[in-house]
């Protein structure tokens, strides 16, 4: 978990963290994406936002995630089949 504490004077990257969801096409900070990363094992929601690899990003809300699961967007963007359970898990996610 991230600590909601201070953050050191200084230190902070100045680079703003902006991506792109991939279901609505709004720029939008990390923070209120979720991330999926393509890794050995396939594409998996990189919650704490460490793994590495090529990342996607989506809006965390119900309707990015329903979005994404009706164009299937994953597959196109990562050229694999994803599993309906991942898309499923997607709005669990986000509903949490
Ligand atoms: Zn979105």
């Amino acid at each position: 978990m991230l600590s909601k504490g201070k953050t050191a004077k200084g230190t902070a990257i100045k680079r703003i963290e902006m991506r792109r969801c991939a279901a609505c096409r709004q720029v939008r900070h990390k923070s209120e994406l979720l991330r999926f990363v393509k890794t050995d094992a396939g594409v998996s929601i990189d919650e704490p936002k460490k793994i590495f690899g090529r990342g996607v990003y989506v809006c965390k809300s119900s309707e990015c995630a329903e979005l994404l699961k009706k164009r299937r967007s994953l597959d196109k963007i990562f050229k694999l089949k994803i599993p309906g359970e991942l898309y499923d898990k997607v709005k669990e996610t986000v509903l949490m």
